[in-house]
């Protein structure tokens, strides 16, 4: 088995003491990966969930060896290139209609950042003083420490704490419970704040908690009743994940400012987006340098990302994307149906083309070992499975075929006969 052990390399989300190999991968394709002995995983969550139709697609990847025969990086303040200009005017064009604007950046929690950043500008240079934060109980909006104080406080950012700014925590809108949520978001809003961040119908790292879009259109129209600024962290949700191109579309709501990453190249190379209304621009637009926008990432607007990211939008728009789309959220609500009564898992929840479910332990919580032992077994199958505690989830490339996803499913049921309990 190609299993990396004595290497420098210090990795993500990882307990080295506890694990510590790591398979080495020298190929993928479509929904599998391929380690140098020849072994195989089936890629069941979708490298972290940023690969969208498959590994290696090939129109993405073409346009990538296209790209590196004329332009690299180049600076992007005061010049640009046309993979830059015909990309943004692309996302302009298939997002809500309002996000007339596209800020460039490399990764998910920078475009969280971003969107932070562009809020609290909007109302310090429109002369008001907001700046609080409203966020979800269980968010995830990613690691670093903006996005982390955004996030919901847990074992992964306890030692950061004292470095968190304080948000005004909303609870998560669980089935029943809604209007606990839209009370206190809408306390929240009437005190001034600033802006409300959230991940439309499902938060991911949380563990998969679903909510409607009904909910969603609600927290959106709250926002607008006293101007707090709505921010859709569709970094996950977006590019088909949920079923429609983006969660936004499902709640029929355009937010003040959305944040892309993971899919927008298709999963192939970083890049990140965060898209804003007129008014948050023109908030910044003035002949004072002051009331610029004070961000750059060194790779901001990658040309090769750029053109990755055309190449993707083009698979959307002129292949069976979002017929393969609808065709494996079908798949997966069959194959979910089979565990709705199963007395091992609850909560067996689906959107799109996410499936998820929790087995019954004797143990709960991310750091209790079934985490690992589940992910050990899952990897000494050829799947690709990283529960969230005891939350299992598949979150497959669409280009997951029926008799793949028959082997995610039997190997839950496997998994469920040796740690269920
Ligand atoms: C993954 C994720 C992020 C962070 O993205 P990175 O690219 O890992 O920085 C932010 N928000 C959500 C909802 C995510 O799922």
């Amino acid at each position: 088995m190609s299993i990396v052990t004595d290497s420098p390399v210090w990795r993500p989300f990882t307990q080295h003491a506890l694990q510590p190999g790591a398979y080495k991968i020298a190929h993928a394709e479509g929904a599998w990966l391929t380690a140098e002995d020849g072994t195989r995983f089936l890629d069941a969550i979708s490298s972290w969930w940023v690969i969208t139709h498959g590994h290696r697609r090939p129109e993405i990847m073409a346009a990538i060896r296209k790209q590196t025969e004329t332009l690299d990086q180049i600076i992007f303040a005061g010049f640009t290139h046309e993979p830059a200009e015909a990309l943004a005017r692309r996302l302009v064009e298939i997002t809500q209609p309002g996000l007339d604007y596209v800020f460039y950046s490399d990764s998910g929690s920078t475009s969280v950042e971003v969107a932070i950043k562009m809020a609290l500008g909007y109302w310090r240079h429109r002369g008001e003083t907001r700046a609080r934060v409203i966020a979800l109980e269980h968010a995830y909006h990613g690691d670093t420490v903006g996005t982390m104080s955004a996030g919901a406080r847990s074992v992964f950012n306890a030692p950061y704490e004292p470095l968190l700014f304080d948000v005004a925590r909303a609870p998560f809108p669980h089935a029943g419970a809604e209007q606990e949520t839209l009370d206190a978001l809408e306390k929240f809003c009437r005190e001034g704040a600033a802006a409300f961040i959230v991940e439309p119908l499902i938060l991911g790292a949380g563990g998969m908690l679903t909510y409607s879009a009904q909910v969603l259109r609600e927290m959106k129209r709250i926002c607008e009743t006293y101007g707090t600024l709505f921010i859709a962290d569709e970094v996950m949700t977006g590019f088909g994940r949920t079923g429609t191109l983006f969660a936004c579309e499902q709640a029929d709501i355009v937010p003040d400012i959305a944040c892309y990453s993971k899919g927008l190249t298709g999963g192939a190379v970083p890049l990140a987006v965060t898209m804003c209304k007129r008014e948050i621009y023109e908030a910044h637009y003035a002949r004072d340098r002051a009331r610029a926008f004070f961000h750059s990432s060194s790779y901001t607007a990658n040309p090769i990302g750029c053109a990755a990211a055309l190449a993707n939008l083009e698979v959307w728009e002129k292949t069976d994307a979002r017929a393969r789309v609808a065709n494996l959220c079908a798949m997966q609500a069959e194959r979910a149906a089979r565990f709705a009564q199963d007395s091992r898992f609850s909560s067996v929840r689906q959107l799109g083309t996410i499936v998820a479910l929790d087995m019954t332990v004797a143990q709960s919580g991310y750091l209790a070992t079934i985490s690992l032992d589940l992910m050990r077994f899952f990897n000494a199958r050829g799947l690709l499975l990283r529960p969230l505690g005891p939350t299992i989830y598949v979150l497959p490339p669409y280009c997951v075929t029926g008799e793949e996803l028959d082997l995610v499913h039997a190997g839950i049921d496997e998994a469920a006969r040796q740690f269920g309990g």
